[in-house]
């Protein structure tokens, strides 16, 4: 990227920023990813959804949770990733007092998904991979009879976790939101995570750097990981204070230390968490104790095929099939329950347009657990203008309808009163102007006698 910066010296005035993200999602499946025990553990008792696998006791066996490894692999196909036909678990060895059995168990070269890419803002990122593992305990650091202690509870230990990697394929923070905001939706309308970030469902991790040759394609020799961030607000602070931070120490002469910062939101600056001397010695190994898992092609394509419509896709669709502007189709689609609820209100009534329906769930705030689609409708109805039509017109108009519906008629000779909402709708469509209702009801029904 080619920005020049006040303030900064001529060597500095070109340099370019490079930004990677990692996000760890969890799943929102019944159990944990290696147990039969609840993963709903948000505001539970400590310890009260623990067994011997997820406390890591000796000779306790862990069993993959298949929903877990189907919801990953649909991640990586709604990122468009490639999902080779065999993967398999490692170990990831570190000690903390978190991580009960001294090692996490993860996936580290053959992961369920690769290379996958995502447009954001009309530009390409790139999906490194969406791997499966699971989650840790929690510590709680608190005071006790005066003493500071450190509490573990497990719940959260055997979670199933996703995280998804990707290229450092960003220059800038606006773009790390819109991405963030994009994985977020889709996680939701693939049902496999709330994602909310409150509550830890979404943790996010990204890493920045600067390079001072900005057409070079080889990175730079250090890189700043930013955790504990749980906000997409946050996020792009953060990455707009490392941006500024990272530069002022490159202007020095000098290079920015390869570390782990956290976010402070009070300070409104990130700060050092840890120092990082060397790439962390994990010594993978594979999970002895789970079999490889391997795809077969109808697996997989079963799996493909009951995706649902993405975001991306529904958006593109409700602004053809409606023609509805951009923005609108944009929050319509939002979020998956309000995409249904217009859906719901549009093949309710044909008398009220797409647009209608769409201009007024959003100008007026429409509260979508509060007003049934039917009541949406005849608010519209009711709050639109009364145009002038002729009782000759209406009359002419209703008696082609009746004529085109013989069905209507019948119906009604049976006592059958709702085929007259019916009615109303195919008068209105035709009409295509907004009619006192009632009015209309009344000739309709004098018609039919
Ligand atoms: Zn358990």
């Amino acid at each position: 990227m080619n920005r020049s910066t006040n303030g900064l010296k001529g060597i500095l005035m070109k340099h370019r920023v490079i930004i990677g993200l990692e996000v760890h999602v969890e799943l929102k499946t019944r159990r944990k990813m290696f147990c039969n025990c609840s993963a709903q553990y948000f505001g539970q008792e400590p310890n009260t959804h623990t067994c011997p696998v997820c406390l890591g006791l000796p000779g306790a066996l862990p069993v993959a949770n298949r929903k877990a490894i189907q919801w990953c692999t649909q991640i990586g196909m709604a990122l468009n990733c490639s999902i080779p036909s065999f993967s398999k678990f490692d170990r990831k060895n570190y000690f903390y007092p978190d991580l009960p059995k001294g090692y996490q168990i993860s996936q580290y070269d053959e992961p369920f998904c690769l290379k996958g890419e995502i447009a954001v803002n009309g530009a390409k990122i790139g999906i490194t991979r969406v791997h499966m593992e699971e989650d840790t305990g929690k510590l709680l650091h608190e005071t006790v009879d005066g003493e500071k202690v450190s509490l573990i509870d497990f719940n959260r230990s055997g979670v199933p976790l996703v995280e998804i990697v990707t290229e450092p394929d960003f220059d800038n923070a606006k773009n790390v939101k819109a991405y963030l905001q994009k994985l977020q939706q889709i996680v939701r309308y693939l049902g496999v995570s709330d994602a909310d970030m409150e509550k830890g469902q979404m943790r996010l991790e990204p890493n920045i750097s600067i390079s001072l040759d900005e057409n070079s394609k080889s990175l730079p020799k250090y890189k700043v990981e930013v955790k504990n961030i749980n906000s997409f607000s946050f996020v792009e602070k953060a990455i707009n204070f490392e941006i500024k931070r990272q530069l002022e120490i490159l202007e020095r002469g000098e290079t920015p230390v390869q570390e782990t910062r956290g976010w402070d939101e009070t300070k409104q600056k990130t700060v050092t968490q840890r120092v990082k001397e060397e790439a962390n010695d994990y010594r993978y190994f594979p999970e002895p104790d789970i079999p490889p898992i391997k795809w077969n092609e109808k697996e997989l394509a079963k799996l493909n095929e009951s995706l649902p419509e993405l975001p991306d896709e529904k958006l593109n669709r409700f602004i053809k099939q409606y023609r509805l502007s951009d923005y609108n189709a944009e929050i319509l689609t939002r979020e998956i329950d309000l995409a249904d609820y217009f859906e719901e209100a549009v093949k309710l009534d044909k008398a009220v347009t797409p647009k209608q329906i769409a201009n007024h769930i959003i100008n007026k705030k429409v509260n979508i657990n509060n007003v049934f689609p039917a009541k949406l409708i005849a608010e519209i109805l009711s709050s639109s203008k009364i145009e002038d039509v002729s009782r000759e017109d209406l009359i002419k108009i209703i008696k082609e309808v009746l004529a085109k519906n013989p069905k209507i008629r019948a119906d009604y000779a049976l006592g059958n009163e709702s085929v007259l909402q019916f009615a109303i709708g195919q008068v209105m469509y035709v009409l295509r102007k907004k009619i006192d209702v009632n009015h209309l009801r009344n000739l309709i029904v004098e018609e039919l006698k």
